[in-house]
């Protein structure tokens, strides 16, 4: 395995060399762009761990591009042997192996899955909940609640002798109060009522995670029984 000269190297075939004055320097075979997901953040970064960082001989370079908006790479001073040793070693190893560090991997997957959950994945899973939710207070509308929960949300009473005004008879007002505990779950809270009672289960792709979760009306109300909800009751 040899690796490529800078001056005879470009991203794409599109592109021609950019000229930085390091045409004779050997262009390591990882790359990341500003579209990078933690597969290719993680082998960037322990790639250059392992050459021991930027130095007098190994340079990271970012470059504008039309395409994902900008990439990096990674170039060694062709004298430093040792660099290139090491440099062999990792690239062997990815040949074999896409991975260079898993431990290092799992770390930014897991960040990647919180952040992307926290930001934006939550919304999606709200709402489908809520959806199931709702669907079930159409199709039962005005029917009796479940049996057993015909006790005071309030007081905690039979609702035959709790006289509140406001008890939960019907399935419609049972799901409007399951909506109402949905609300009120922060993101960290929804995290666990679908890992832990939707069966949740995170892929990761290069190009972020994908959550995979199935919602079924008992699954909810366990879960939302179950859940803490945050602040005072409504
Ligand atoms: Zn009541």
């Amino acid at each position: 395995m040899d690796f490529p000269r800078y001056g005879d190297w470009s991203p794409t075939q599109f592109d021609s060399n950019i000229d930085i004055d390091r045409q004779d320097w050997l262009v390591m075979p990882v790359m990341q762009t500003r579209d990078s997901g933690p597969l290719d953040q993680s082998n960037f970064a322990c790639f250059l761990e392992a050459l021991g960082g930027e130095s007098e001989t190994v340079e990271v370079h970012r470059f504008g591009h039309w395409g994902p908006g900008w990439f990096e790479i990674i170039i060694i001073d062709p004298d430093d042997v040792a660099a290139q040793s090491v440099a062999y070693d990792c690239a062997r190893a990815l040949q074999d192996y896409p991975v260079l560090n898993d431990e290092d991997l799992s770390r930014r997957e897991s960040e990647d899955e919180r952040e992307s959950w926290s930001t934006w994945a939550y919304k999606d899973f709200s709402r489908e909940c809520e959806k199931e939710l709702q669907y079930q207070a159409d199709e039962f509308f005005g029917e009796p609640a479940d049996p057993q929960q015909r006790w005071c949300k309030n007081w905690g009473m039979d609702i035959d002798v709790c006289g509140c005004g406001d008890c939960i008879e019907t399935v419609d007002e049972w799901m409007a109060d399951l909506v109402s505990k949905l609300d009120s779950l922060d993101t960290d809270k929804l995290y666990t009522l679908a890992k832990e009672f939707c069966g949740m289960e995170v892929e990761h792709h290069n190009d972020g995670p994908y959550f995979k979760y199935k919602i079924d009306l008992q699954g909810l109300i366990d879960g939302l029984e179950a859940i803490q909800v945050a602040g005072p009751a409504r």
